[in-house]
């Protein structure tokens, strides 16, 4: 166990560390935060910030060495040169390796008996025509590894379009259009003893490809395919002796629930659970990597709507506290460009 006082690093520089650092320095941890030159905002809620490049093994091993226990905020920290400071990383890599592959994530899943969209490998232009005739059109064409928030991702509405598509060099897959009723996602988070708590499943929306709210209740169809889903999200869990907060993503369809994509750390959809939940996902991410005991997970109003602020939004932001029942969250990112994520706003209906 690592007690309140000792230090954790925090790989990445983004929203979701700034998050996770304000729930450590609560419970008394200090955090010291990684990412290479950027504009990284977990900087001021960190104890102290390493500015390095993630390819940089000296660096990473000094960092290391400064802390009780590393994890990660950003889900594309390369995986080769942790090797060496593996022992203190919790989740354990292996999960990383995973999620950063749409491939090796849908392989994994379907293994144990998941069911992801259709889909197709495509490495070179005459793949995607097989993709095409044997998933199906209308369809997303993604890249596999590096693609977030509908980046690097086009939607293929027929066989003409797929074939004037020009294709680049980096591997990619097809996926076969979801028509699903709402998407929804599971949040776990998974002790050093192997114990599992969720969260109740948000319905999400998203706009461009990107999250633009989660709300509880989420309505009848998610209700009735969360046992599914959960044990599904369990299962990946415990196949990759996970510990930490970790996110699988779903669309509710008429046939039950289609895995969409996992995410190895806490996420976008679980932010609402800061003021929404007795326990947030960053405590409960703490809590877990620290080797404590978990933190109760209910869900504390009736209605819980957490919007996210994107991009110019972000100028008009305090509008959102003429409410008194919503809670704003800004991240301090320096400039608003168009689809970043800028901040949130949570608001707690109490009837
Ligand atoms: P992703 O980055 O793969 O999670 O995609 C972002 C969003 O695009 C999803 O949350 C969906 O709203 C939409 N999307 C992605 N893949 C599919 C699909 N195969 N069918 C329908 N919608 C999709």
């Amino acid at each position: 166990m690592i007690e309140p006082g000792g230090t954790i690093g925090i790989m990445g520089g983004g929203q979701l560390g700034r998050m996770m650092a304000v729930a450590a320095g609560q419970m008394g941890y200090a955090c010291i935060g990684y990412a290479p030159e950027g504009d990284n905002v977990s900087d001021g809620a960190c104890a102290d910030f390493v500015t390095a490049d993630w390819h940089d093994e000296q660096a990473l091993a000094d960092f290391a060495a400064r802390c009780d226990v590393v994890t990660w905020e950003f889900e594309n920290v390369p995986v080769a040169p942790l090797g060496p400071i593996e022992a203190k990383l919790a989740p354990h890599p292996r999960a990383l390796e995973i999620a950063q592959d749409r491939l090796f994530e849908k392989q994994f899943v379907e293994k144990l008996g998941g069911r992801p969209a259709q889909y197709a490998q495509v490495d070179q232009k005459a793949d995607l025509s097989a993709a095409m005739a044997r998933v199906g059109t209308p369809g997303i064409l993604k890249t596999r590894r590096d693609g977030y928030d509908g980046k690097g991702q086009w939607r293929i509405d027929d066989r003409d379009a797929g074939d004037a598509l020009e294709i680049e060099g980096s591997p990619l897959i097809y996926e076969g259009f979801v028509d699903f009723e709402v998407e929804f996602s599971v949040i776990l988070a998974r002790g050093a003893l192997g114990e599992v708590v969720f969260w109740d499943s948000p319905a999400n929306t998203h706009v461009d490809g990107i999250l633009a709210t989660s709300s509880l209740p989420a309505g009848d169809a998610i209700a009735a395919q969360m046992g599914e889903a959960r044990a599904l999200a369990r299962q990946v869990a415990d196949r990759l002796e996970y510990v930490g907060v970790l996110t699988l993503e779903f669309f509710a369809t008429a046939d039950g629930p289609v895995f969409n994509e996992m995410a190895p750390r806490v996420h976008n959809s679980g932010h609402w659970t800061i003021e929404g939940a007795a326990t947030s996902q960053f405590e409960n991410h703490i809590r877990a990597i620290c080797g404590l005991p978990l933190g109760d997970t209910r869900t504390l109003t009736p209605r819980v709507t957490m919007t996210n602020i994107i991009g110019e939004a972000a100028h008009g932001a305090a509008q959102w506290l003429a409410d008194p029942a919503t809670h704003l969250h800004l991240y301090g990112k320096a400039e608003a460009r168009e689809g970043r994520k800028m901040g949130h706003a949570t608001r707690l209906g109490w009837e």
